[in-house]
Formats: C-alpha cells, structure tokens, sequence
C-alpha cells in the first residue's frame, strides 16, 4: 500500500502534544513492516523545524489557488529514519514562533494556514503520482478530505480520519468559506455547519471512508453527549466505519536504557539508575534529595482538560503527605501563573517549569516515582505508557486511554500497574494518592508494582499492525 500521513505536526520536527509524538513514529513503524508498504508524511514547514535542526531540500515551488489569492507553497523535502517527508512552506503562514498560537489564543488565520496546507498536500499527493491511502489527523489536516472530495478524487484515493481530541474541531466564522473555496451549499447542518460555524473536522468525519480515533475506550465515549462535543449524533451515525485503535509508545524515544537525556541509563533488570535520576531531577529543580519522598511527576498542556485543577486544589495535603510534585507544562495563562504562584509559596518541595522542554520530559519520566494524569477526558494518553517503561507508577483517572492501559494495583494479589481512580473529584484524586504514598512506604510491594508495568508492551508493532489492517478494511471492503 501507498500510504501519505498527513499531520499539523510530526516530531522529532515539531510538537506540541501527542500527536506529534504518534505522527512521528507510526509511519516508521510501518515502513518497518517491508516493502509490502510505503508510508510518507506531510507537514507544514514551521519556524520551528528548522530550530530543531532540521534542513530538509527545497524541490519543488507552486502556487495554491485559495479563494481570490495564489499563494506560493515551497515543497521541501527530508528523510528521518525509514521515512520520506515532505514539508509545505510559506513564510507568511508558518514562519512563526508558535504551531497553532500564543497562550492568549489561536492565530486569527488559522482557517487560511490550514486550508492552504490542504490544498498543498493534495498537489503533493499528486506529485507523488497518488496514494492508495490518505491518513489525515485531527482537524488542521480535514481538509485534504475535503478538497480530494471536490476534485472528485475520492474513488480512486481512499482516506482515514483520525480523531486524537474531539475538543479541538476547528471552528470558523462561515463568513470566511469563500476564502477558502468552501462552496456555500456545504454550509449547512447535514455538511460542515457546527451551530452556526463552519467547521473543519466535520469534513473529517463526514467524507472520510474511515473515522478512527486513538483508543477503543475514547472511540466508545465520543458517542456519548459527555465526551462528543457536540458532534456524537454524527458519530453514531458513522458507527459502522468508527474504530478505535491505540497509540503505541516509541521505545526508541522513550527508553530508560538508551534515553540520551537521563543521568544515568537503567532497565527492567536494574533500576539502581533511577536513584540518580531522582537526584539529577530534584537538583534541577533546586529540591534537597530525601530518599523517603517520593517524587510526583507531570508533563501536561495546561489545559482543564489534564484535571490539573483537581491538583491545584489539593495541592498542601499533597505535600503534607511528605512528597515533591514536579511540573513541566505550558498552557494557558490562567495555569502557567497558578502553578508558577505555587512553586513560590512551597520552595522546597514543589518545582515547576513552565515551557516546553524535550530533554526535561525526559529526566521528569526517569527520575519520578509517580507520574499523575488526572485528566477529565483523555483519547489515549502517552505519559502513562512511557512512565510504566521507566519504573514510574501511573496514578490516572479512569478514561479514555487511560482506563484502557491502566489497571489499579491490588495489595492482595499483586496484579495491577498503576492507580485508578473514577470520579473527576479532587478528594477521588487525593485518596488514591494517599493510598499510592501508603504503599510507597512497602518497599517490596513497590517492586511488585513497578515490574508489572515494567512488563508491559505498548509497542508500535502491535497498533500499526491494527492500522495495516484498517487501510486494507478500507481498501479492499
Ligand atoms: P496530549 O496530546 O493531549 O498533549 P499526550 O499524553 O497524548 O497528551 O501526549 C503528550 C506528549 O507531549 C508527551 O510526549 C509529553 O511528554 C509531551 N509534552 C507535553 N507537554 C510538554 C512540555 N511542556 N514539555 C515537553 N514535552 C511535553
């Protein structure tokens, strides 16, 4: 199969969450699976990549026809791994600081960056003399659906939408259709209108042969009005071509054993590493090492969301329980100033770092004891899994992806690889804590719990296999 990835971001190129991270390794995974298949991506060419480091090759210029304007579109191309990519350029769209906006919002032309990206890929799509599949994901890459739809395409090039956050849908004033050649009779509430919106993932859900989103869990509650934002009646009414398929973790990335990142290397046979991570992090952060308190981590978007509120709240219990929280995130004004109010008034025992920091995420999964998602929805979740691969237990809520690959420990038995709790309460939150620090204490149920997650496998081979299986479902049906 001939399959194109398109996504609004790719890493190692650029990130700003999860999507980032599964965009950058499913395609290697599934070039992996031999020349039965070939996977290539396509991203818009940010600021951002060339920061990292990256200088891919310039090999083609067009120009995008978009409502009234012609806009140029660089196409440049690179390799990572296994992996063909190619990046669309324009310097007014994407020669700026940040992927999406800035914390006191989205950029305004969002609709035209995005639009423009889309019409971009399906010019490259056919410079690349086709695809059998078209893997777009989350809104910012509908489009191609669209447009591919509208050139009468969509018989001979088949496509997958994936959904990684029902929260975020793209939502436009309808007003701006025509500058993206929208035409006015796909405005209505059988097409791509959102109570009085146009809106971008609709295109998604709606022309895809395939809908899927990023855990079996998520793909059940999205049809519920709790968890579907509004689109759960068009779901429901797509529910024979809706699939659920989780994330992997990349064990290339994320590995104890050979992550570049940590002060000092460890795996599931050894965790002596560990206590040096545990010093390496706290003195990152200016904290005094105590070997008897356990270090709380997380690495999140600051965003309602992650249920970083019900931490908030909490937050004097939880150091009174004798623990350290370590935050590393970016977000919203109203939580980086929050957190960063906080890490003032409890110097000593809780450190936070506002920003977005690779290396960080890293030494904060190495060197913790637990790692807290608390989140009140969650598609899937990346943290949890990486976390259980270092030795750090997952206390979670139970959603989405976070149900799925967590299950609450059991003194009893032993079974079980993190800690769960259901109700979005901070007091549900603070009593599984509690009951996490409780068992910290019982150094060999410790153990216990972190080799089972240790033994876990969440591998890319698993879900890309799932994938392959999906594309030929969509292929061949
Ligand atoms: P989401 O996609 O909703 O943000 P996920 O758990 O699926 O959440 O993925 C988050 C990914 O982004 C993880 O790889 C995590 O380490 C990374 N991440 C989130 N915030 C930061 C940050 N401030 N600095 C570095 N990495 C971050």
């Amino acid at each position: 199969m001939k399959i194109v990835l398109v996504s609004p971001e790719v890493a190692p190129f650029a990130k700003t969450g999860g999507l980032a991270d599964v965009s950058g390794a499913l395609p290697v995974a599934l070039n992996n699976f031999g020349k039965a298949h070939k996977c290539t991506v396509i991203m818009p060419y940010y600021k951002l990549v060339q920061k990292n480091g990256f200088k891919p090759k310039l090999v083609r210029t067009e120009r995008i026809p978009l409502g009234n304007n012609q806009f140029n579109a660089e196409i440049f191309f690179g390799r990572y791994e296994n992996t063909d990519v190619y990046f669309i350029g324009n310097d007014q769209f994407y020669a700026r600081d940040q992927l999406y906006g800035t914390p006191g919002g989205d950029y305004p032309d969002n609709h035209l960056r995005f639009a423009f990206f889309a019409k971009a890929v399906v010019s490259v799509i056919d410079y690349l003399g086709g695809a059998d599949i078209v893997h777009c994901n989350d809104w910012q890459s509908a489009l191609v659906i669209f447009y591919l739809k509208l050139l009468e395409k969509e018989h001979r090039i088949k496509t997958l939408f994936t959904i990684h956050n029902m929260a975020y849908q793209g939502l436009f004033d309808p007003s701006l259709a025509q500058s993206i050649d929208i035409p006015p009779e796909y405005f209505s509430m059988d097409t791509l209108e959102f109570y009085g919106k146009l809106s971008f993932m609709k295109a998604g859900i709606l022309y895809a042969d395939a809908v899927s989103t990023v855990s079996k869990g998520y793909a059940k509650e999205i049809l519920t009005p709790e968890f579907g934002c509004g689109l759960d009646g068009l779901l429901r009414s797509r529910l024979s071509s809706l699939y659920g398929i989780l994330n992997g973790a990349d064990y290339n990335e994320w590995n104890p054993k050979i992550d570049k990142y940590i002060a000092k290397n460890f795996d599931e046979h050894n965790l002596d590493g560990k206590t040096e991570c545990k010093k390496d992090l706290l003195k990152a952060f200016g904290l005094k090492y105590d070997a008897k308190k356990p270090v709380l981590g997380l690495v999140t978007r600051l965003a309602e969301q992650k249920g970083i509120d019900l931490i908030a709240e909490r937050i004097e219990q939880m150091l009174d329980l004798g623990t350290y929280f370590i935050l590393l995130g970016t977000g919203s004004e109203k939580y980086n100033n929050l957190f960063s109010e906080l890490a003032k008034k409890h110097h000593g025992s809780v450190g936070v770092r506002i920003g977005f920091d690779n290396s960080l995420a890293h030494k904060i999964e190495a060197g913790s004891d637990m790692f807290l998602m608390p989140s009140r929805y969650e598609p899937c979740g990346l943290n949890q899994m990486y976390s259980l691969k270092y030795g750090t237990v997952p206390l979670v809520r139970a959603t989405g992806g976070l149900d799925d690959t967590i299950e609450d420990f059991n003194p009893a038995n032993n079974k079980g690889n993190g800690f769960k709790f259901v109700e979005a309460s901070a007091e549900a939150f603070y009593t599984t804590l509690e009951r996490a620090v409780n068992l910290y204490k019982d150094k060999k149920k410790w153990l216990a719990l972190q080799k089972n997650g240790l033994k876990c496998d969440f591998s890319w081979n698993k879900s890309a296999g799932d994938y392959v299986e999906l594309f030929e479902k969509i292929l061949f049906r």
